[in-house]
């Protein structure tokens, strides 16, 4: 820590603070006031080889480690977590703007990460097979990957890192973190509180950089990285699908989302719009399996849209670190940029706008709010229907029969979270099983947490993560046949 409270990080290589081979370090600002509040080392392609390097060293004494020591490493990390909870929690609304009481919210998230994964260790239990012939004995055992390659996004400053190095230290393997440009300072704190909890030197190393494409490249070319685990938008996760696809690494992709939201005839209008507020605001609307669409029977949507406004006018926007607030800043410009173009959009075509509606931006010091807005008499070919908007904005649809609601739901490329709301079981059955989606929330608007697979059908990614699913993505099957 500065002596201004700027925080100040090297790259962690190796279980050392290093300066970055070009000696450039670069600014972290707070999006709710413009203000710097740290500055970094900034990556260059020839850092992320020493950092390969670094955790290819590291990686046979940490796999050959008894899972029991790794497990204990780990829990020790979830004790320190905890421990920093308010500092991680300032740390992360500094740098990221979301409510404080959110980011409360999210370093237990983050940390029951690490706790699941600890205790998980100790089970990645092999089998033994039948053979055909009695002098043979047949094993599958599973192994760590190897070294790990993880790329994270800006809106979970924490999580996103702990879902990937949880299960993957777990399972012995060791781990290079590019976080994102806009919060390296949460992924440098983490190093150094895993540190602190007895994981070795270059087990876990941290590159921060703006150059994202550079470091990326230099660490899919490398044949010792072995897999990929990437958080991130649909349109990059692609690019590095097809830069792995060189070295044949192993990829986890967690991308986009498009989430429908399906409220039934006989839903409790007002509960049904506290699920929705409370999955659509989460982060002033910054995440994938925040919900993007709504879409309520006809016989309800008048209740149903004034219960939602009655809920969403009560929210308040600010500087998350200020007391009560509910509604941070988007996080940059062209984030504000898309969310009006949305609003714009549907508009024109005929939307009605229920509440909200205004961006707030203070261009000089890079400071954007979105009010929470509400958008009526919304139609399938508005663009908001389409693209993920990514800010506190919801539109609201009508149908009127069971499946064409599904079809729309269905009707889009992603596939990660979809939501429906209703009392009735055998609907709740029904629809759950038609949706497209790798999570489904019946009547929970909120449904992930650290034991449950999380993860996208269609183009929103590949594998799981989180429960014991989170932990097969970095391990291998090797089959052993032994003639006695
Ligand atoms: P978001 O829209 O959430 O910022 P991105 O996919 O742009 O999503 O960013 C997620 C992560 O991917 C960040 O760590 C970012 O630095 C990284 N990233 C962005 N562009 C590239 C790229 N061309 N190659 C590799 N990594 C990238």
């Amino acid at each position: 820590m500065g002596s201004n409270g700027i925080r100040r990080y090297g790259l962690y290589i190796g279980g050392r603070w290093v300066a970055a081979a070009g000696a450039e370090v670069f600014p972290v600002h707070n999006p709710a006031t413009g203000e710097v509040v740290g500055e970094v080392a900034d990556a260059r392609a020839a850092d992320a080889v020493q950092a390969v390097t670094a955790a290819v060293e590291a990686f046979p004494a940490w796999a050959a480690r008894p899972a029991k020591e790794r497990s204990e490493v780990l829990r020790r990390a979830y004790d320190l977590m905890l421990a920093h909870r308010d500092e991680l929690a300032e740390l992360m609304t500094r740098e990221q703007g979301k409510p404080l009481e959110e980011a409360r919210g999210e370093v237990q998230y983050a940390a029951d990460f690490v706790l699941w994964n600890s205790e998980e260790a100790k089970r990645v239990y092999g089998e033994t097979i039948p053979a055909s012939h009695a002098d043979k004995r047949l094993l599958a055992l599973r192994q760590p990957v190897g070294v790990v390659a993880a790329i994270t996004p800006w809106n979970f400053p924490a999580a996103m890192i702990t879902r990937k190095i949880g299960p993957a230290l777990a399972a012995g393997c060791t781990v290079i973190v590019k976080p994102a440009e806009q919060t390296p300072l949460t992924a440098c704190r983490l190093a150094e509180l895993f540190a602190e909890a007895g994981l070795p030197a270059g087990a876990l190393n941290v590159v921060p950089t703006t150059r994202p494409e550079e470091v990326a490249d230099a660490l899919l070319a490398d044949t010792r990285v072995r897999k990929l685990t990437f958080t991130g938008s649909t349109g990059v996760g692609k690019i590095l699908m097809r830069k792995a696809a060189d070295t044949v690494k192993r990829v986890s992709l967690e991308l986009g989302g498009h989430a429908p939201f399906l409220v039934f005839d006989d839903a409790d209008v007002e509960r049904a719009a506290r699920e929705v507020a409370a999955s659509k605001f989460r982060n002033a609307g910054q995440t994938c399996v925040c919900t993007n669409r709504v879409y309520v029977h006809e016989r309800i949507a008048d209740a149903f849209t004034a219960a939602l406004a009655d809920v969403v006018r009560g929210l308040k926007v600010g500087n998350g670190l200020e007391p009560g607030v509910q509604i941070g800043p988007l996080i940059d410009g062209q984030a504000a940029d898309k969310v009006e173009r949305h609003v714009r959009d549907a508009l024109a075509k005929g939307a009605r706008l229920a509440l909200g509606g205004q961006r707030r931006s203070d261009s000089a010091r890079g400071v954007h709010f979105f009010e929470p807005t509400i958008l009526c008499n919304v139609t399938d070919d508005m663009v908001i229907m389409q693209e993920e908007t990514f800010g506190p904005v919801v539109p609201v649809q009508v149908f009127r029969t069971e499946e064409e609601a599904v079809a729309k739901a269905n009707r889009t490329p992603y596939g990660l979270a979809a939501y429906l709301y209703t009392r009735d079981l055998s609907r709740a059955i029904r629809v759950s099983e038609q949706l497209e989606y790798g999570i489904v929330g019946v009547n929970d608007g909120l449904p992930s947490v650290a034991q449950a697979p999380f993860g996208g059908f269609k183009e929103s990614g590949i594998g799981r993560e989180g429960g014991k699913y989170g932990m097969e993505e970095y391990l291998e099957i090797k089959y052993v046949s032994i003639r006695l």
